[in-house]
This record gives structure tokens, C-alpha cells and sequence, in this order.
């Protein structure tokens, strides 16, 4: 049996569907519950908002064409900094894949101290290390996560390794899921070589071999009931960057998987009338607020030759920090930087010079989204605890940058120039206002949490709502907690897990 991908946009009229299980949003975690499912002997439909894009066709985009075609509104989702706190850019993908394809790939498994919090605090007592490695495992045999090897390491890297010795820690490196990797350092504009093994590339041939059929521009409004029972979904065929319906889609199916990400899972539950009793729809949504230190050296380094993430330290997590190796195209580097005409080409000319290294907070959240005039709207009010936290980053990477030969250090504040170390030492970092902090995120999590009990949560230990029948989620939004580490395996292993417990159970 071989299934099939249909883009939404090239159909005329309405699109009627029945299935075993529909799957809503193909990025990390719906494509990992589709595949599995489908192989084992399910019928599946995967309905996904973004258009299906080959790897060979992604790969080929220019930086600013992969953002304009793979991510959400190109780029430009914010969650709004409520009171004391930042602006944060929250990115993600638009796309078959999901944000999967935007990945740098790092791989962490779900650190063993936060499983063990999850079943003390919330009663998550199956999710304990020894029940989720197989999942962990399944999840990384199929991605190919593998450890960067020091010789594929960026020079910017180098520099912020050679700081970090100077400072008495070592950095470690990272895992990925990527496979024949040459370093060329533009994985979050989706690969061109096919080496990283984003869900589209690992799990959506699998899921198509086994007979799922996947639609592409197909737009999700809610999830259709009968009788306290998930019947199916309705919504609409899109065409195009518009996004203009060009017919109503209505799927029948005897179960439903949403999995549209932390951002829309709330919202199709919501337009439901699903998921609101327990007051925490759209609620508890941490971010992992992260900030990009730049640093010039006199040496040339040509940061972006070299595997986009290969080394991380959690020197400071006592601290809840976690500092990631990272680049950024040069391009936009060169945008950062000051200067108008030549003062600007003067600038532009020392991007070779750059290094760049990231630092993220395992925060405690604060973040809601909600719909607001049919949109969905987003709001942070930082913990306290993470406010002071913010100087704190910044500082550490700074000084980390200066032990290791940099000249100048950028620091992500909006309207301050390059500081030398002495002008670091006299900087009141404590009281810049929070607005001022260059804050964004990828891994948005927890907004229709997993818990055990349905005064304090939206989805059952199985991933089922507690109050619908039928309707699971799978997908970042049911991450009970921040994790400290980036979330793709974390979710990929929970999907592995719910559709297992899903295959082994028979239909109503
Ligand atoms: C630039 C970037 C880099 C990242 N790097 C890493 C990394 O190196 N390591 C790591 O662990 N994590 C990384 N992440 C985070 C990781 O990609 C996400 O945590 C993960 O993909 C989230 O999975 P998900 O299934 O919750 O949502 P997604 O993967 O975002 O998938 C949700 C899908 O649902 C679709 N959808 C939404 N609404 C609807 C609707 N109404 N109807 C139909 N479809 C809908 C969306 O279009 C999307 O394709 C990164 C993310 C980004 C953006
Ligand atoms: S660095 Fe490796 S995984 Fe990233 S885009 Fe290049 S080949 Fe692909």
C-alpha cells in the first residue's frame, strides 16, 4: 500500500475524507503519531496548513524565500512582553514538517531531574526515564541523532570554547539528528543536502509507505463531536501564500490527533468547545527565552563554515541557563550592525570576524495565547525569577566572549553600541528595561498540558482531553513544564508514546 500527498491548493471544490485517524499539523509531533499509526495498519489522513515543499525544492530557496514559504508569517510571531518583560520573536514553521524542518538538530532527551519533577508535582508517574526510553530510542533510530564530532565545529564556536576554558568549564557537544552533515550551516532554512532528518524526511516516507495520505493547505477550524465523541474535523482548503479558502474540507474519522503546535493547538480545541474546564487552555506556556551574543575577533573566522550547533555548556543551569553554539546567515548579521553607507559597509566588512554563541532561560513561564478577533494572540509576563535572570545571560556570555580574545561584544540590547570589557564592567545590565532585551524563542511548550487530573490539566497521562472522548493532542502544547533543553526529541517521544498506547487500544 503507498499513500499519497495532495496540495490543498490544486483542488477545486470541497474535499470529503474518511479515515481511522485524523492527524492535524504535520511537524514533530503529528508526523511521529501518523506514521507510527499508520504502520500499524491504520487508515490515516495528515491535514497540515503549510504547503508540502521536497527537501531538493526547500533547499534551493534563498534564506529570505524559505522564510517567506517554511516559516509562519515570516518569521514575524511575537509573543507580547506583558508588564517588566521582553518582546519575544517566537518563531516556527508553516510547512509540511513543521518546525521540524527549521531545526538546527539538536537532540536532548527529556533530562531525567524534569521527568522526575513531572511525576512528583504532577502526578506523571509513567513518564519516568526507564518507561520512555524506548521511546527515546525508537525516536532517535529514526532521526539519526548522532554526536557533532569537535572537527566539524565552527571557528565561532572555537572562540566561545576557548572563552569558556579560560573561565574553567569546558563546552560539550552537541547531538543531532543529521546524517552525512558537511557542515555548511544553514539548517534553519531547511537543509539542501538532505543530511538532517527532519520529521518530512524521516517519518513522512515511512508514514506514506504505510498508506497515510497527507493534505497539504488544508486549514483546521475545529473538531466535530457526537455524543461526547471526537467524530472528525472541518475547515478549509487554502491556496497559496493568501491563504485564500477555495473550498470547505470536512473529515470523518474515529479519532483525531491535534497537533498544530503550541501556538494553534488551544485555539482548534477552544473553537471546539473542548478543553476549557480546567481554566488551562491556551494558559501555562513557557518559551525558553533566548538571547544571540555577537563578538568580534581580530582573527578571521568564517563562522558559518562549520555544523550550524555543535557544542553546548550547562555550566549555569544551577542558574537556569543553558548556553547553545549557534550562527546566523551573514546577511543578518550585517543587518545588526549600526551605521548608515559607508559607516555601515565599514561595519559589514568585519562580519567574517564574528562569532556568535546563544544563551537560553529554563524559564518558568508565563505565557497565554488566545484568540483575539479570530487570531491568535500571545502574551509573556516573565517570572521574576527569569527577569534577573536576563542580566545575568547576557553577562555570562559576554564574558565568556572577552576571555576568549574578543575585541568588541554585541550584546542583545536594542540601542547599545559594542562594549569593550571595561565598558561591560561599568554597565548597569540589572536595570535596562526589559523591552530593551533582543528576547526570542523556538520552542514555545505547554499550552494544552499533560497532567493527572482534570482541575490542572487539558490532556490525560495518554495524551486524551479529559473531555472529549476520542480527541488526543500530541504535539509541544502538552509539555507539561519548560525543559531546560531544546524540546523536539521531548515531543517526538511523547507522540512515539501516545500512538503507541493509541495502536494498542481497540476503537469504540
Ligand atoms: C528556527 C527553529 C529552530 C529550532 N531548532 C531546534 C533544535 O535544534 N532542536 C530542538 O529540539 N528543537 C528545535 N526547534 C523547536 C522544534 O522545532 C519544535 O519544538 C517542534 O517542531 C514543535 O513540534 P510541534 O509538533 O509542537 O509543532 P510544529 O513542528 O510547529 O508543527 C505544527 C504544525 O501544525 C500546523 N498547523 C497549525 N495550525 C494548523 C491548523 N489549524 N490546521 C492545520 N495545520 C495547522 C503548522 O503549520 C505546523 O506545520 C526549533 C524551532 C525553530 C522554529
Ligand atoms: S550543516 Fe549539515 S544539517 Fe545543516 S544544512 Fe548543512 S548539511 Fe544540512
Amino acid at each position: 500500500m503507498s499513500g499519497s500527498i495532495t496540495q490543498g491548493g490544486t483542488l477545486d471544490g470541497d474535499l470529503e475524507l474518511d479515515c481511522d485517524v485524523v492527524v492535524v499539523g504535520s511537524g514533530a509531533g503529528g508526523m511521529v503519531v501518523a506514521a507510527e499509526l499508520a504502520e500499524a495498519g491504520h487508515d490515516v489522513v495528515i491535514l497540515e496548513e503549510g504547503r508540502h515543499y521536497t527537501p531538493e525544492e526547500y533547499g534551493a530557496m534563498r534564506p529570505s524565500e524559505s522564510m517567506r514559504h517554511l516559516w509562519r508569517d515570516g518569521a514575524l510571531t511575537f509573543a507580547v512582553g506583558m508588564d517588566d518583560s521582553p518582546m519575544i520573536n517566537v518563531t516556527m514553521g508553516r510547512a509540511v514538517g513543521g518546525s521540524s524542518v527549521l531545526t538546527g538538530g539538536v537532540c536532548f532527551r527529556t533530562p531525567g531531574y524534569i521527568l522526575d519533577d513531572w511525576a512528583k508535582r504532577l502526578g506523571l508517574s509513567d513518564l519516568t526515564e526507564a518507561s520512555m526510553d524506548p521511546c527515546f530510542t525508537a525516536v532517535e533510530k529514526s532521526v539519526h541523532v548522532e554526536e557533532v564530532p569537535v572537527s566539524m565545529r565552527s571557528k565561532s564556536t572555537l572562540m566561545f570554547a576557548r572563552g569558556a576554558e579560560q573561565q574553567g568549564f569546558k563546552l560539550k557537544p552537541l547531538r543531532r539528528n543529521t546524517k552525512n552533515c558537511n557542515g555548511c550551516g544553514r539548517c534553519n532554512f531547511g537543509c539542501p543536502h538532505g543530511a538532517k532528518l527532519s520529521v518530512d524526511a524521516a517519518y513522512l516516507p515511512r508514514a506514506l509507505a504505510a498508506g497515510a495520505r497527507l493534505y497539504s493547505e488544508c486549514f483546521v477550524d475545529r473538531v466535530t463531536s457526537d455524543g461526547g465523541r471526537a467524530t472528525g474535523v472541518v475547515g478549509r482548503l487554502t491556496r497559496g501564500s493568501s491563504r485564500r479558502k477555495t473550498g470547505r474540507l470536512t473529515v470523518r474519522a474515529r479519532r483525531v490527533v491535534v497537533a498544530a503546535g503550541s501556538y494553534f493547538s488551544p485555539g482548534i480545541l477552544a473553537r471546539s468547545g473542548v478543553g476549557k474546564q480546567s481554566g488551562q487552555l491556551g494558559r501555562n506556556m513557557t518559551l525558553h527565552p533566548g538571547f544571540r551574543m555577537m563578538a568580534r575577533f581580530d582573527e578571521r573566522l568564517d563562522g558559518w563554515k562549520g555544523a550550524l550547533q555543535s557544542a553546548y555548556s550547562d555550566e549555569y543551569e544551577k542558574d537556569h541557563i543553558t548556553m547553545v553554539g549557534l550562527f546566523i546567515p551573514p546577511g543578518v548579521i550585517a543587518a545588526t550592525m549600526k551605521g548608515v553607507g559607508p559607516k555601515h559597509l565599514a561595519k559589514a566588512r568585519g562580519v567574517p570576524h564574528v562569532a556568535v554563541f546563544g544563551g537560553m532561560i529554563h524559564d518558568e513561564g508565563g505565557g497565554t495565547v488566545r484568540n483575539v478577533l479570530g487570531r491568535t494572540f500571545a502574551t509573556y509576563k516573565m517570572h521574576p525569577r527569569d527577569r534577573a535572570t536576563m542580566p545575568k545571560v547576557v553577562r555570562i556570555m559576554a564574558e565568556t566572549f572577552f576571555a576568549g580574545g574578543a575585541k568588541e561584544v554585541y550584546l542583545p540590547i536594542l540601542g547599545l553600541d559594542a562594549v569593550t570589557p571595561d565598558s561591560l564592567r561599568t554597565l548597569d545590565l540589572d536595570h535596562i528595561p526589559a523591552k530593551r532585551y533582543e528576547c526570542s524563542s523556538q520552542h514555545p511548550l505547554g499550552t494544552c498540558r499533560m497532567g493527572s487530573t482534570a482541575a490542572h490539566s487539558v490532556v490525560d497521562p495518554s495524551g486524551e482531553s479529559w473531555e472529549l472522548s476520542g480527541l488526543f493532542v500530541a504535539d509541544g502544547s502538552i509539555v507539561p513544564t519548560s525543559l531546560g533543553v531544546n524540546p523536539q526529541v521531548t515531543i517526538m517521544s511523547m507522540a512515539t508514546r501516545i500512538a503507541w498506547k493509541m495502536r494498542d487500544r481497540p476503537y469504540d
